[in-house]
């Protein structure tokens, strides 16, 4: 049998999220399945929803306050009772080798949990992502395509895909 290595995990599942409160309760149910040292990307466009759906994580993990995007500083850290949880924007990193000030990698490989905006402007510097999730637009809603990049991210959309919140909002793509 393959190992994770050997093969791509390629796991799709997506939800249709209409308003800004149903994609917050998304990123709480989410919470509930993510464990220590998990990185998740978030893919989308400017304004497609990828701080709400970090706040909804965040608040699922402990968080009370605001979450903004740290489109300056690159990271934000939050220190929550679930643990480090590391924020990050990439949206102003032009060259991926501008990550190695700010040590990026060693972000990465604490324990923390680390979710990353705009992922495709740090390129190799994630190449061990464990779930992978894209949003979209869909009316005045929004579509979200969860894909399992690790062994630890197929686990994780397993049990998300069983949720009740899940299945109550999940479509086909
Ligand atoms: P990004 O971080 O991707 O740039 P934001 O999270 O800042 O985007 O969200 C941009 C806007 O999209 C906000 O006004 C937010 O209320 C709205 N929004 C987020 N999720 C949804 C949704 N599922 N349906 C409708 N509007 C949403
Ligand atoms: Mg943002």
């Amino acid at each position: 049998m393959l190992t994770v290595s050997e093969q791509s995990v390629k796991e799709t599942s997506a939800v249709f999220l209409n308003g800004e409160s149903a994609m917050v309760s998304f990123g709480e149910n989410l919470a509930t399945y993510l464990s220590e040292g998990m990185l998740i990307t978030l893919k989308g466009d400017l304004g497609a929803g990828k701080t709400t759906l970090s706040r909804g994580l965040f608040r699922g993990l402990g968080h009370r306050g605001a979450v903004k995007s740290p489109t300056y500083t690159i990271v934000e850290p939050y220190n929550l009772s679930f643990g480090m949880v590391y924020h990050f924007d990439l949206y102003r990193v032009n060259d991926p080798q501008e990550l190695d000030y700010i040590g990026f990698s060693d972000y990465l490989d604490t324990a923390a949990l680390s979710v990353v905006e705009w992922p495709e402007h740090g390129r190799d510097y994630l190449s061990e992502v464990d779930v992978h999730l894209t949003i979209g637009h869909r009316l005045n809603g929004r579509t979200i395509v969860l894909e399992a990049r690790s062994e630890m991210g197929k686990n994780f959309i397993d049990r998300v895909t069983d949720c009740d919140f899940f299945t109550d909002h999940a479509i086909t793509i």
